[in-house]
């Protein structure tokens, strides 16, 4: 067979991989917007089935004949067939690698862990949980085993979620992050300005969702391709011609949807901005979860936080809300959006703090791993971590260790992606700023379009055919560092608290 037959035949069971993979995500989005309380059996039964499928259709052999076929003929494809079949193998690996009795004892083991996990943090009961993290580290461990990574298993979930990283690369990166970035918050939280979010309350959620709507589509996010609706936990899902994104409402918490939104926008984007005609291959994927979450934060922090953009929407939001806002000067309303206060929650983290809820737990898995810290020392070892990070101590586990879902279904290494995304959402920023002096200027204006076009270009169509250090490095011609994040935090930061 041809090496061009070869590929092609490749790419017709990739497609099919794909597309099944995007009708289940499709049911699962529908599952949290639109599930009627009832229907949760026949949805799981239907999920089962789906899953069946793509089992069959990513396992199928005819892929792994073809991959052997086409890696002994590398020298005829072209670079960007090579970052396809490479790829493909691994995500070929990782479907048949794995023993049937493994993939279902870790599938069982994952509902037995969120139910073990939900019942501990609402009874703040760790002893009970002991059990399920010790088996869940015991798995990841044997998984990372049957794909070849020896006792590299740590390095391994981190690959998982953002590929080519390592916990090396992260402990260095972090370490010195951690120390600029504490005293940093601690001269922030000692000063004397407080902001008053507690100002902002009353906002009609039919207003916030207009509003929301406006901002985001301004930002260019495209709604011929994809919508916003409304779930309990916020996420972006789909792919490239149908994007999905989710935001809820508080009435007493204007800015909390808007920021959802913003950031979920942001994945949208990066998921729109992915050729359309590459969705099925690495050509069309996003890099890996850091790169993910640095458009994100990006659109987010830099652009949706900043003053420019502010006055342009601030007009708007006092049209919107008259009465809501009369009361709250500029100032004021700049600095609720701007708002720092470390709190012992991850997610209701403000933008600085939440990277030492990071560096906390990335030391916490690191360790876990290289079996220097025991699962029954948890707390102890989270609660000294806190003190020393956040300077809070928390009152009972529900507040410290319990708090996460993500370790009951086994999701280590899956952390560190959000403080790297803020690290490359810096960096990048900064370069774009070099190359456009004005993009503030423009953002003052309402007007997006260059960021997003440079963000397309050089992260977007770019798929996977670099990994998050290489593409950083490609774009900003410097290697990945915490120094860009520390000074955009200073700039943003310092002038409001401690001026
Ligand atoms: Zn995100």
């Amino acid at each position: 067979m041809s090496t061009d037959t070869a590929y092609n035949e490749l790419l017709t069971h990739l497609k099919r991989v794909h597309y099944l993979g995007s009708v289940a995500s499709l049911v699962g989005w529908d599952e949290q917007v639109n599930l009627p309380p009832d229907s949760a059996d026949q949805r799981a039964e239907q999920n089962a089935v789906l899953a069946e499928l793509s089992h069959e259709a990513a396992t199928n052999s005819r892929i792994g004949t073809l991959l052997t076929e086409l890696e002994q003929a590398a020298i005829n494809l072209s670079t960007d067939q090579q970052v396809v079949v490479r790829e493909a193998r691994k995500e070929y690996d990782r479907a048949t690698k794995l023993p049937a009795d493994y993939v279902r004892e870790k599938a069982i083991q994952g509902s037995v862990g969120y139910h073990a996990w939900a019942k501990a943090r609402a009874a703040s009961d760790f002893a009970s949980y002991i059990p399920v993290l010790e088996k869940n580290i015991k798995l990841a461990k044997q998984e990372a085993g049957y794909l070849g990574w020896g006792d590299r298993s740590y390095d391994y979930m981190i690959d998982k979620h953002d590929p080519g990283m390592t916990a090396a690369v992260i402990t260095k990166l972090f370490s010195e992050l951690k120390t600029e970035l504490v005293p940093l918050v601690r001269q922030i939280t000692s000063s004397k300005v407080k902001p008053r979010s507690d100002k902002l309350t009353g906002f009609p959620v039919d207003g916030q969702f207009k509003f929301l709507r406006e901002v985001t589509e301004k930002l260019g996010f495209n709604y011929r391709r994809g919508r916003i609706d409304v779930s309990l936990h916020p996420f972006c899902s789909g792919n490239g011609a149908d994007i999905r994104m989710t935001t809820r409402f508080r009435e007493d918490e204007p800015l909390g949807a808007l920021f959802g939104s913003i950031h979920e926008t942001g994945h949208g984007l990066y998921e729109q901005g992915l050729p359309l005609a590459h969705h099925a291959t690495a050509l069309g994927q996003a890099a890996g979860m850091g790169v993910h979450e640095s458009q994100s934060r990006m659109w987010e922090n830099q652009v949706g936080r900043s003053r420019a953009f502010w006055a342009f929407f601030e007009p708007r939001f006092r049209e919107e809300f008259p009465a809501q806002t009369s009361d709250v000067t500029s100032d004021e309303l700049y600095l609720a959006v701007n708002k720092v206060s470390p709190t012992l929650i991850r997610v209701e983290a403000d933008e600085i703090t939440y990277n030492l809820h990071i560096i906390l737990r990335f030391e916490i898995e690191q360790k876990l791993f290289a079996g220097t810290l025991a699962v029954k020392d948890l707390p102890q070892a989270w609660n000294q971590s806190a003190e020393e990070l956040l300077g809070l101590t928390p009152p009972d586990d529900r507040m410290g260790v319990l708090q996460d879902v993500h370790w009951s279904d086994g999701a280590f290494g899956y952390f560190p992606s959000y403080c790297l995304g803020n690290m490359i959402a810096a960096q990048l920023w900064y370069h774009a700023l070099e190359l456009r002096p004005d993009l503030t200027a423009d953002f003052a204006r309402g007007d997006f379009s260059w960021l997003l076009k440079w963000l397309q270009t050089n992260v977007h169509a770019q798929g996977k055919r670099h990994d998050a250090l290489a593409l950083t490095k490609r774009i900003t011609g410097q290697e990945l560092s915490p120094q860009p994040l520390l000074r955009y935090l200073r700039e943003r930061y310092l002038p409001l608290y401690c001026a």
